[in-house]
C-alpha cells in the first residue's frame, strides 16, 4: 500500500497541519538495510520528518537532507527527500540493538544519543544550499526536528513521528504529523493545539487502528474546520546509477582513482541509500582518470 502525506490549513489559515502515513517506506527501508527493530524505528522518524518537511518545498527539484549525529551506537542517520514525495536514507549501524525501555518502549534516544547536530540542507536549486544545525534535545528525533524548526527556521512548530513494531521484528506501522502556527495564529489556537497534542495518543498507534492521515488531522483539530491543500504520494526511492556513481568517483580527484587502481585494480563501490553495487573494471576506471 502507498503511502501519503495529507498537508491542510486550519483556523482561517493561521494553523497548518500535516499528517503522513510512511508505514511503506519504514519497511522498505527495514527491508533494504536489514535494521534491527532501534535502528528502523529512528531510520523510519527521521525519513518521515524529512519527507513531510520536503513536501512543503516549492520547486520540483528542490531536495531536503536530514543529517542526525548523536553520540549513540547508531552513528549517524541521513535522510534525503524531495518536493514529490520520494524519500531515502540510510543509518551507520543498522544492526545495533538495544535493551528495551519501561512498558517494552524502543529506547530510539539512547540508541541515538542525546550529544550532537540536527543539520538540515534545503537545496532550492540556488548558487548555495540553505544549512541550517541545533544541538540534539534527545535524541528522540521529532523534538530534535521540532527545536530546529523552532531555533533555525523560527516556525514555532510541533512534530509527532512513530514506528510501531512487533515483537517478531516488523513494522505495524509508521507515520508522523507536523503542526506549524503562522505569524498571525492566535495565542488560543496555540493553547488549544497544545492541549490536542498532550491529549492525543502516539500517531503510530492512532495508524495501527487504522487511522488514515486525515483522520489524524480531524481527530487533532477535534472536528475543527480544515482545508486540504495537497496529498502527496510518498515512498522509498533511490535515484543512484552508473552515471551517478562515475561522476562520485570523479569527485575523489585523479590521485585517489590512481591509488585505487595501482592498489586493487578494480573498484566496487556500494550506493548508501539502497545497497545496489557498481563494479568498475580497471579499464573503466582509467578511462575516468583520463577525463
Ligand atoms: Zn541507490
Amino acid at each position: 500500500m502507498e503511502g501519503y502525506i495529507i498537508n491542510a490549513l486550519a483556523m482561517n489559515g493561521t494553523v497548518r497541519v500535516l499528517a503522513a502515513d510512511t508505514t511503506n517506506i519504514a519497511r522498505e527501508a527495514q527491508k533494504l538495510h536489514m535494521t534491527s527493530p532501534a535502528a528502523t524505528a529512528a531510520l523510519g522518524r527521521t525519513l518521515t520528518a524529512c519527507v513531510m518537511m520536503a513536501s512543503l518545498l516549492k520547486g520540483e527539484k528542490d531536495t531536503i537532507t536530514i543529517q542526525i549525529k548523536g553520540d549513540g551506537l547508531l552513528g549517524s542517520i541521513v535522510s534525503v527527500a524531495d518536493s514529490k514525495g520520494n524519500v531515502r536514507g540510510y543509518v551507520n549501524n543498522p544492526d545495533i540493538d538495544i535493551p528495551l525501555k519501561n512498558k517494552g518502549k524502543l529506547d530510539v534516544g539512547g540508541a541515538v544519543g542525546n550529544n550532537g547536530y540536527v543539520t538540515v540542507i534545503k537545496d532550492l536549486g540556488l548558487k548555495e544550499p540553505y544549512v541550517g544545525q541545533v544541538k540534539l534535545v534527545s535524541g528522540e528525533i521529532a523534538e530534535d526536528i521540532a527545536y530546529y524548526l523552532a531555533c533555525s527556521e523560527q516556525i514555532p512548530s510541533a512534530v509527532a513521528l512513530g514506528v510501531l513494531i512487533e515483537q517478531d521484528g516488523s513494522v505495524v506501522s509508521s507515520g508522523g504529523f507536523l503542526i506549524q502556527l503562522m505569524p498571525d495564529a492566535g495565542e488560543e489556537s496555540a493553547d488549544f493545539l497544545e492541549e490536542r497534542i498532550r491529549q492525543t495518543e502516539p500517531i503510530s498507534v492512532l495508524l495501527a487502528r487504522g487511522m488514515k492521515p486525515e483522520n489524524i488531522i480531524e481527530h487533532l483539530l477535534e472536528n475543527k474546520d480544515f482545508r486540504i491543500v495537497s496529498n502527496t504520494p510518498c515512498k522509498y526511492k533511490c535515484y543512484c546509477s552508473r552515471e551517478r556513481m562515475e561522476r562520485n568517483l570523479l569527485s575523489l580527484g585523479r590521485k585517489e582513482i590512481e591509488d585505487i587502481i595501482a592498489e586493487q585494480g578494480d573498484a566496487e563501490l556500494q550506493c548508501h541509500f539502497c545497497n545496489a553495487k557498481y563494479f568498475f573494471t580497471r579499464e573503466e576506471l582509467q578511462k575516468i582518470v583520463s577525463q
